[in-house]
């Protein structure tokens, strides 16, 4: 009679190791321990889904919800609950009571695997375009830059500070609530010949300040990045998100009572691109709209809006999501304007979306 030990060693001579075919043998699968089992390697095009299959046993589902054995406990029946979501997340339940962490480092994994990569998005979404396809396609795979974050905090603080109680001029300037102003951090360090809009990263450190004179004239702090105008401790709405070009844009916005991030310019860098896909990926609002300007076109090419639906496919692919995009009213040149006008209620331009 033949029977395989799960534990046993092989006997005998070595071309003896692999199992025969299991015509008369009952092969009842068990978790293997957690110790001295490989994994199979995770290819770039791997969505989460696809790296949890080849590592959990009777993985079973419909393309949506998934089920197998919790590699977390001892696991006889499957137990453990997966749900795909449709930006290609993964979300995992043990009926049994394992943490996520637990399942995940049992089977060698963490928290970013749940996570699919851009790479993986593109190479597996009907929705998303491969990258020679999109129209402007950046690369995002960007090495993490070196910033003195103190420095900068410790000038946009300072800026903030002196600046208490006078946002009140440049509100009305822009047309916007000062309240605003304050809310995305907004600055002078000359009681208000100029003004100073810090720009942040991912996760809220400041990377830089943008400086805009009296005039309306920008300049740009050296040795920092162009990043994202956020605002801190202002009321969220949870369902649109606009991404606005310039900070004096998402001021506007955040003015009307919508939700807003600003981006430092049409087409920002790679850098900027990727900390907004990881910030709206961490939200998952649903509905994310990106703004352009209405510029008249230069060499038949009106930058705002084509940079605008670029940046909306760049997104879309990303996040695994339709994403909108959008202009002001034709005769306005920007969202800002139309909103200093009195006139948001005339409502944006949808121009397109990413699928
Ligand atoms: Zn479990």
């Amino acid at each position: 009679m033949n029977s395989i030990e799960p534990s046993g060693r092989p006997q005998g001579r070595r071309r003896n190791i692999r199992p025969r075919k299991p015509d008369d043998i009952e092969i009842v699968e068990t978790q293997p321990k957690k110790t001295g089992r490989t994994f199979p390697p995770i290819a770039p095009e791997d969505l989460p889904i696809d790296i949890l299959a080849a590592r959990l046993y009777n993985f079973n589902g419909d393309g949506e919800t998934f089920s197998a054995l919790c590699p977390g406990h001892a696991d006889g029946k499957p137990s453990l609950a997966i749900r795909q979501l449709a930006n290609g997340r993964i979300l995992l339940h043990c009926h049994a009571g394992c943490k996520p962490e637990e399942v995940l480092s049992a089977i060698n994994l963490d928290f970013s695997h749940l996570y699919p990569s851009g790479y993986a998005l593109r190479n597996n979404k009907g929705n998303c375009k491969p990258p020679g396809q999109l129209a402007a396609y950046v690369p995002l795979d960007v090495a993490e830059p070196v910033i003195n974050y103190h420095r900068f905090e410790s000038l946009t603080a300072t800026a903030r500070r002196r600046a208490e109680g006078k946002h009140g001029k440049l509100a009305k300037q822009l047309g916007v609530d000062p309240e605003a102003l304050v809310a995305l951090g907004v600055g002078t360090l000359d009681y208000g010949n100029n003004w100073v809009f810090p720009e942040v990263d991912d996760q809220f450190r400041v990377v830089g300040a943008c400086f805009r004179s009296r005039n309306g004239k920008k300049t740009f702090a050296t040795g920092g990045k162009r990043g994202l105008t956020i605002a801190q401790d202002w009321p969220r709405q949870p369902t649109q998100m606009y991404i606005a070009e310039g900070a004096t844009d998402t001021a506007a916005l955040l003015s009307v009572g919508v939700n807003a991030i600003g981006r430092p310019a049409a087409m920002p860098s790679s850098l900027a691109i990727r900390w907004l896909i990881q910030l709206l990926r961490r939200d998952e609002h649903p509905y994310v709209i990106v703004l352009g300007d209405n510029d008249e076109p230069k060499n038949g090419v009106a930058v705002g809006p084509k940079a605008a639906s670029d940046l909306a496919d760049i997104l879309g692919c990303e996040l695994g999501q339709n994403i909108h995009w959008a202009l002001p009213q034709p005769q306005f040149k920007d969202v800002r304007d139309q909103i200093a006008a009195g006139q948001w209620k005339a409502r944006l331009v949808i121009k397109g979306a990413s699928r």
